[in-house]
């Protein structure tokens, strides 16, 4: 847009009603015709010829008038409040009898600081200096001296109107270049803080906020590469894992068990930081691998010694009880550590080994710190030889079955025999199944071995009921591992195996742990309610051991329980065990399930249960696990029960 096409707006302001009249003529372009406003450029430019029109960009004004300071001085506020400022005012000296023009001026700024002014002035006024030294000020001011020249008006009105104009715009576009400035500052601090947000999720864990597995990675990188330089550096890595954290989840929801990782987080954090002086340490990383799983690096440590010293205090640090959403829940939380080594090369390495230990702090007992040793060693070592050399333990015949009788504590009769299965390694020697289960569970090997448990104990009751007529009312009783509990084709393959070997339904039963239970509840209650539709008996092995036990006796079906041998071992006469035992017979009676005791080792025991009203019992007392001969002669009366005895 072209800057005149607009009128530009001049405010004159003068006493003198004949130089208004002046003024009108010289600026008010409506008052002359096309004709006359040729003659008047050619009045004010000597050069312009007057044949031809007026230049295309010939200022037209708009012109208002006020006599008197006051009055134009409202007329500018009026301007400025309507978005239309003047963009010239021309102010006359002396304007008696209201304010001069100095005063009027400095109202006008008051009102619009950028209006372009011209004073009107005789030569008898003040001097410029003067003039300046009262406004304060060269910017938006000319002077003119009276006699005025018609040019020099117009000329005056036209380029001030025009500055003004151009300034304005330039005011605008500076205002326009902030504004983008502004955005585009704002956009990249958004973006860094973007970026900043990106990076730190990458590596950082969503729910705690801890480092999670790629920083703690490059952190054990940077300690591994400074223990190649520096022989003297001690590090450390403990590996943490909450105590049956699942079965927080399932019974108490999973808000619960995010609220509860997010305490342990924080717990781990605080504990580290009073660490901090204590052990005078260089750095420690807590971190989140995912789940319930922690890892902590203690980074320049002074000794071996305080390695475990800080491992242990975090570890008490962390399990104190706590209460989340009102339930009061202890955390059990147990704890491998393993020292930096010269011979590790990647971070996997120290993890995979402080992972060992971890395993074996809880194997052993659970809620410990356990550090890794040759032992956890040799034991990661077994482990992967157990496992490769498992597949041929079957096909090369070295499984076999032990049986340890089931007995009634109120008949002294054997009712049922428990098959326990050993492996016979022909380099390693006898191996326990707490060993080889596990490991057969993880390769999958579990199905095929569990598949010739069953078969062959129940070839071999075949065998018994077949030899003793009179024992036909004696089971077996098989463990099955969950893992066997989702194979949908288990009750099939039961049936068909008590088919081929002519055994009933009741003539077995299969045990199953609690930990079996919690993976898949639903699952698991329609497989147990399966296998009880085929007439096999289910009980529930190692009660006791589980974290909320008794909740599952509600939803799932059981003949029967097993108490663990835990409770039995540490019964006394009038003790909390012997009061547990005897809370569990009546809950179990009322639902109809037998109780079995486990681990009877000694005649008091014994006794005990007896006075409880337990069912039935099995332990070392009664009898060892023997072999299928040595379970043959007691059915056939030739080796009594101590039991009998
Ligand atoms: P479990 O089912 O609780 O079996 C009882 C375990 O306690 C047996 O250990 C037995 O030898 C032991 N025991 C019996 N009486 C006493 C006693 O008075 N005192 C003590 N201290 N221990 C006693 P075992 O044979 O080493 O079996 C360990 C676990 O391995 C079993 O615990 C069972 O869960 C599992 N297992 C055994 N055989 C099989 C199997 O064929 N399949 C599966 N899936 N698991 C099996
Ligand atoms: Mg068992
Ligand atoms: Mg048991």
């Amino acid at each position: 847009m072209s800057i005149a096409t607009q009128p530009q707006r001049v405010l004159v302001i003068d006493d003198d009603q004949t130089l208004h009249e002046a003024f009108r003529n010289v600026l008010t372009p409506l008052r002359i015709d096309s004709g006359s406003l040729d003659a008047m450029a050619a009045d004010f430019f000597d050069e312009v010829d007057s044949a031809k029109s007026a230049p295309a960009d010939l200022t037209t004004f708009e012109l208002d008038l006020a006599s008197q300071g006051q009055e134009g001085w409202e007329l500018v506020k009026a301007a400025v409040a309507q978005g239309r400022p003047y963009g010239m005012a021309f102010v006359d000296m002396r304007m008696p009898p209201g304010w001069d023009g100095l005063e009027t001026i400095e109202h006008l700024w008051e009102a619009d600081p950028d209006l372009e002014v011209v004073i009107c002035t005789a030569f008898s006024d003040h001097s410029w200096d003067q003039i300046v030294g009262r406004l304060g000020r060269t910017h938006h001011l000319l002077l003119l001296r009276k006699p005025f020249d018609k040019a020099e008006v117009w000329q005056l009105a036209s380029a001030q109107t025009r500055k003004r104009q151009a300034e304005h715009a330039a005011q605008l576009r500076q205002g326009e270049l902030e504004a983008i400035n502004q955005r585009l500052a704002e956009e990249i601090a958004a973006r860094t803080v973007a970026e900043d947000r990106l990076k730190h999720d990458a590596l950082h864990d969503g729910l705690t906020d801890l480092p999670n597995r790629l920083l703690l990675t490059e952190r054990l990188a940077r300690c591994m590469e400074r223990a190649r330089r520096h022989p003297d550096y001690l590090y450390a890595v403990l590996f943490l894992d909450l105590d049956d954290f699942k079965l927080v989840n399932d019974s108490l929801g999973h808000t619960i068990g995010d609220h509860l990782l997010i305490e342990v987080a924080q717990r781990l954090a605080g504990a580290l930081r009073t660490l901090d002086t204590a052990s005078r340490m260089d750095d420690q990383t807590p971190a989140r691998m995912g789940g319930d799983e922690f890892v902590v690096l203690l980074d320049g440590l002074n000794t071996a010694g305080d390695a475990q010293r800080v491992a242990q205090r975090i570890h008490d640090a962390v399990a104190q009880p706590l209460t989340i959403a009102g339930y009061e829940i202890t955390v059990s939380i147990s704890v491998g550590m393993a020292l930096g080594r010269p011979e590790y090369s990647v971070p996997d390495e120290i993890l995979r080994d402080a992972d060992a230990a971890l395993y074996h702090s809880k194997a052993i007992g659970k809620s410990r710190v356990h550090l890794f040793d040759d032992t956890i060693r040799q034991q990661v070592l077994d482990r992967v030889r157990i496992s490769s050399d498992l597949r041929k333990a079957i096909p090369q015949h070295q499984l076999r079955l032990l049986y340890q009788p089931i007995v009634s504590l109120s008949t002294n009769r054997i009712e049922s025999f428990e098959a326990l299965v050993r492996w016979e390694h022909p380099e390693l020697g006898t191996i326990s199944p707490a060993q080889f289960i596990p490991v057969a569970e993880d390769t999958g090997v579990i199905h095929e071995l569990g598949k010739w448990v069953l078969r062959e104990a129940c070839q071999q009751l075949r065998i018994w009921h077949d030899a003793f007529p009179a024992a036909g009312h004696v089971s077996v009783s098989v463990n099955v591992s969950t893992k066997q509990l989702a194979w949908a084709e288990f009750p099939t393959f039961i049936q068909q195996t008590l088919k081929d070997t002519g055994l009933a339904g009741r003539d077995l039963n299969i045990e199953v742990t609690e930990s079996a239970l919690i993976e898949n509840s639903e699952l698991v209650r329609q497989m147990l309610q399966s296998l009880r539709s085929l007439g096999v008996g289910v009980h529930l092995d190692d009660f006791g051991t589980g974290y909320s036990s008794l909740s599952y006796l509600h939803q799932l079906p059981f003949d029967a329980i097993k108490i663990d041998r835990a409770f039995v071992r540490d019964m006394k006469l009038d003790g909390e065990h012997a009061n547990i035992i005897q809370a569990i017979q009546v809950m179990a009676s009322n639902r109809h399930m037998a109780v079995i005791a486990e681990g009877i080792e000694k005649i008091e025991q014994l006794v005990q249960l007896q006075a409880l009203d337990c069912n039935s019992g099995q332990g070392y007392y009664l009898s060892r696990p023997v072999d299928g001969k040595a379970a043959h002669a007691m059915l056939a009366g030739d080796r009594p029960l101590a039991l009998s005895a």
